[in-house]
């Protein structure tokens, strides 16, 4: 299926973005701390065209589903909410945006955690971008695509997905400093590459854990007046707190200090000892771990030629990552998979 199929007529611009993982700094963005993702080689592609007639037409090839749009309309649901999202930010912003023909394919796995919500904003910005002439630049694009999600895809996202998809690439990581957006595009760990396996768990208790987690940051920093946690890079200074607030303010504080210690260009054993530590901390100050996690990541870790290994996204089910030896990728899958499956699980490769 293409944009000619659908629309008839070929399409005056194509643009791609990639999905994400995160490697390190794991629930820091909302305590204004450092993250470091990497892109991963799944992309959105979007073909843009001019509408022949008053209305948006966008297609998803994923979806099968088309939905042709009012543009003076409400704002639609589902997977049109993200396209329009960026057509009517661009318009907030004073941009005039004609009606649209939008075919969007993808081969990132959708609500996995690989954000291919952010891949489809980031490509359609793009695309909407070089058909326009508009004077974006890729901070602007990763920014629009994040207020698109807020508002109209009513998703409270940070800026992590948006700011990895518009800015790196499968060969560097991205460090992102979420309070001020400073940002180093740093090589990958030298003989390494990643693999991104599914858990098979849903994420089924990750909003309410997500919420709560959020509002006992919030409480922690303000008992050690703080803005955020993130102003804070003592672990010490956690002791003072209550529990539980004194283990999740633990975690942030260390999980910012290994995204740091990941800037000092270690080798790939070192980068894989702070993912270790990260899942360690992650299951047991932070608690969001589950036992298939935990087991996924147990595996990884005891296998050859695996550096380190860790839950990567908010928890409660989802996604592991690990760092292995480059070229080693597709073999460890496969054993891993076949072991932590064989164990009654349902994992399915994402990224090798
Ligand atoms: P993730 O970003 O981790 O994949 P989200 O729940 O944030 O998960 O985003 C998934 C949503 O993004 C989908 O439900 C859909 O609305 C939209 N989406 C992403 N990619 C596509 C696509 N190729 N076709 C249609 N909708 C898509
Ligand atoms: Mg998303």
């Amino acid at each position: 299926m293409d944009y000619r199929k659908i629309f008839n007529t070929a399409p005056d611009v194509e643009a791609r973005a990639p999905g994400r993982v995160n490697l390190l700094g794991e629930h820091t963005d909302y305590n204004d701390g450092f993250v470091l993702p990497t892109a991963i080689p799944q992309h959105t592609t979007v073909a843009i065209g001019f509408s022949p007639d008053d209305h948006h037409h966008f297609y998803s090839a994923e979806l099968e589903e088309q939905v042709d749009l009012d543009p003076a309309g409400a704002n639609p649901e589902g997977f049109a909410s993200y396209v329009n999202g960026c057509i009517r930010i661009l318009e907030t912003a004073g941009h005039k945006i004609p009606p649209l023909n939008i075919f969007v394919t993808s081969s990132v796995p959708i609500g996995s955690g690989l954000s291919s919500s952010a891949a489809l904003e980031v490509a359609t910005l793009r695309g909407l971008r070089s058909l326009l002439q508009l004077p974006l630049d890729d901070v602007e694009i990763a920014q629009f695509g994040q207020q698109a999600e807020i508002q109209y895809a009513g998703v409270s996202c940070g800026i992590l997905d948006q700011m990895a998809s518009s800015l790196a690439d499968t060969d560097h990581m991205l460090f992102l400093d979420t309070r001020t957006l400073d940002r180093q595009i740093l090589s990958f760990p030298t003989g390494a590459e990643i693999v991104v396996i599914d858990s098979g768990v849903a994420r089924s208790l990750a909003t309410s854990g997500y919420n709560q987690r959020r509002a006992e940051c919030e409480a922690a920093a303000e008992q050690l007046s703080v803005k955020a946690l993130r102003d804070i890079t003592d672990p010490q200074q956690a002791e003072q707190l209550p529990e539980p607030l004194r283990q999740r303010a633990r975690h942030v504080i260390t999980e910012n200090n290994r995204v740091l210690k990941a800037l000092e260009g270690i080798t790939p054993e070192a980068f894989g000892e702070l993912m270790n530590a990260s899942h360690a901390s992650l299951r047991d100050d932070y608690e969001v771990s589950v036992p298939a996690l935990d087991a996924l990541v147990d595996i990884l870790q005891t296998t050859p030629d695996v550096f380190g290994a860790r839950l990567t996204g908010a928890g409660f089910g989802g996604a592991c990552v690990a760092l292995v030896t480059k070229g080693k990728g597709d073999a460890i899958a496969h054993s891993t998979l076949e072991r932590y499956n064989h164990a009654g699980h349902n994992g399915r490769l994402l990224v090798s």
